[in-house]
C-alpha cells in the first residue's frame, strides 16, 4: 500500500505527498498548486522531491511545478493536452508514468470535463484525480460536455472497489448536503455525513474516500439509478430518457445548490 498524506494548500486543496518503501527519503507530490507548503514537509522530514505528477492546468494545481523542479530538479508529469507553466512529459489516456527510482507505476486515464485534458494517474491501489471526481461530487464543466464528463466519472468508477480516491479539494461535507438533497432516502449517505462531520471536527481530512463508497453515495455516480433519475426528473419537470441527461440536470443543479 502507498504512503500518501495530505499537504493542506490554499483554502481546501490537498497537495498528495506519496512516499514508497522502496526509498524511504523520496517523495512524490500530486497537484503542487503552491511550491512553499511542499518545500516546508521536504524540509521538516529531510525528504527529497523525486517526482511531479498534475493533472490539470488549473493554477491551484500546477501554480507551484516550476518553482518545485527549479528547486529540486524532480521530475514532472503532466497532461498532454493542456497547457502548464512549466515543461512536463506530456502523458495521455493509456500511457504510464513511472517512477524508477521509488518503483511507483501510474497508469494514465483521460477524464476530460472539468477540463478539455484532464487526465487521473491509477495505480498501487489509489487514483489521484484532481477535479474530476470529488468525495460525494464531482468538477464543474468549465471545459468539457455532461457526455464526456460521465464517461470520465464512468472510467473512475470501473476501478476496483477498495481503490482509494485522492480528490483535489476537501468539498465533502458540501457535497454530502446535495446529495441528501438529492437522495433523501439513501442511508449510505447518512452514515457518511455522520463520519465526514466527525473526521471534519477532528480536524482530519475525510479523504481518501474509495470507489466502492462514492458508488453507493455519489450522486455523479449514481446517474442510472432510479431514485436519482427521479429526483432529476422532478426538478427538470420533464422526463430524462438518458444518463447524460440526467448528470447534466444533476450537475446544473448543483451549481445553483446553496
Ligand atoms: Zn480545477
Amino acid at each position: 500500500m502507498l504512503d500518501v498524506r495530505p499537504i493542506r494548500a490554499f483554502r481546501d486543496n490537498y497537495i498528495w505527498m506519496i512516499r514508497s518503501a522502496r526509498a524511504p527519503r523520496a517523495v512524490a507530490v500530486v497537484d503542487p498548486g503552491d511550491a512553499a507548503p511542499v518545500m516546508a514537509a521536504l524540509a521538516a522530514d529531510d525528504l527529497r522531491l523525486e517526482a511531479i505528477l498534475a493533472t490539470h492546468h488549473h493554477a491551484d494545481h500546477v501554480g507551484g511545478v516550476a518553482e518545485l523542479v527549479a528547486a529540486t530538479g524532480a521530475r514532472a508529469f503532466g497532461p498532454a493536452r493542456e497547457r502548464v507553466p512549466t515543461a512536463v512529459e506530456r502523458m495521455a489516456g493509456g500511457a504510464t508514468a513511472s517512477v524508477e527510482s521509488m518503483a511507483l507505476e501510474f497508469g494514465v486515464i483521460d477524464v476530460p470535463g472539468h477540463t478539455a485534458g484532464h487526465i487521473a494517474y491509477a495505480g498501487h491501489g489509489a487514483v489521484f484525480c484532481g477535479d474530476t471526481l470529488f468525495s460525494a461530487g464531482c468538477g464543474r464543466l468549465f471545459e468539457g460536455t455532461a457526455a464526456e464528463m460521465l464517461a470520465s466519472l464512468d472510467a473512475l468508477a470501473a476501478l476496483p472497489e477498495e481503490t482509494r480516491v485522492y480528490c483535489g479539494h476537501e468539498y465533502t461535507e458540501a457535497n454530502l448536503r446535495f446529495a441528501m438533497a438529492v437522495e433523501p432516502r439513501n442511508s449510505a449517505i447518512m452514515d457518511y455525513v455522520k463520519r465526514a462531520a466527525a473526521l471534519r471536527a477532528a480536524g482530519s481530512p475525510t479523504l481518501p474516500s474509495t470507489i466502492g463508497l462514492e458508488k453507493r453515495v455519489n450522486p455523479f455516480l449514481r446517474s442510472r439509478h432510479e431514485d436519482v433519475k427521479s429526483a432529476a426528473e422532478h426538478r427538470a419537470g420533464r422526463p430524462l430518457p438518458t444518463a447524460v441527461a440526467v448528470f447534466a440536470e444533476i450537475r446544473s443543479w448543483k451549481d445553483g445548490f446553496r
